[in-house]
């Protein structure tokens, strides 16, 4: 399959034809209908698949934005440091996009975020703790929310934040598409897909 196959737009063609890369991998082939289709997703993938284009080129796709709003994308992962490169990745493709992307992470002063948030975003990147801070404190709205991302939920539940991620669900919108990827299927990914997510398409590379 080609990218051409995917019925991108132009600016994604662009800063695709600018990375250099020749076509879809497996993961971001198999998710994109499903993707755009709208319905609940769960890929098992590991790390340097490409997972992080399989979503973010089907949301780049669908989604105007401005800038100026409450987030309308909620992107969660585990550790700072793939808050980090989560922002890079999406900042690449979105070269030719006005939109505006925001990584939040603990263990750093939350004023900072706070001013960060306020200035309005499309797309949050964020650690599960850190998320829940912001979203409680009231500076970050997510009632816009129409996308969640869970990247590497099993390293998530390892780490102990699964009443975390179960907080997090509370305070979004019921209306949203859940998309998760995860390196393994484990007990605790299966009870978490089937208490929160409705008939998911399954996903694996
Ligand atoms: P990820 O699995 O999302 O961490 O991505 C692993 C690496 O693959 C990143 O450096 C991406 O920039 C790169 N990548 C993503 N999609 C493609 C593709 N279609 N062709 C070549 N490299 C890619």
């Amino acid at each position: 399959m080609t990218f051409q196959e995917l019925n991108l737009n132009t600016p994604l063609y662009n800063a695709i034809a600018d990375l250099g890369f020749e076509k879809p991998t497996a993961i971001q082939e198999q998710s994109f209908n499903v993707i755009c289709s709208g319905r609940d997703m769960v890929g098992i993938a590991q790390t340097g698949t490409g997972k992080t284009f399989a979503y973010m080129l089907p949301i780049l796709r669908d989604l105007k934005f401005s800038k100026q709003e409450n987030p309308r994308v909620l992107i969660l992962v585990p550790t700072r440091e793939l808050v980090i490169q989560v922002v890079e990745e999406i900042e690449k493709l979105s070269k030719y996009i006005n939109n505006r992307v925001l990584g939040v992470y603990g263990g750093v002063n939350i004023n900072q975020q706070k001013a960060d948030v306020a200035q309005g975003l499309d797309i949050l990147v964020a650690t599960p703790g850190r998320l829940y801070d912001l979203a409680v404190s009231r500076v970050l709205q997510l009632k816009s929310i129409q996308k969640l991302v869970i990247d590497e939920v099993d390293v998530m539940l390892d780490l102990g934040f699964r009443h975390q991620l179960i907080n997090i669900f509370d305070i979004l919108p019921a209306k949203r598409q859940n998309i998760m990827f995860s390196a393994t299927m484990t007990e605790d990914v299966d009870a978490l897909i089937n208490d929160f997510f409705l008939n998911p398409e399954k996903i694996s590379v």
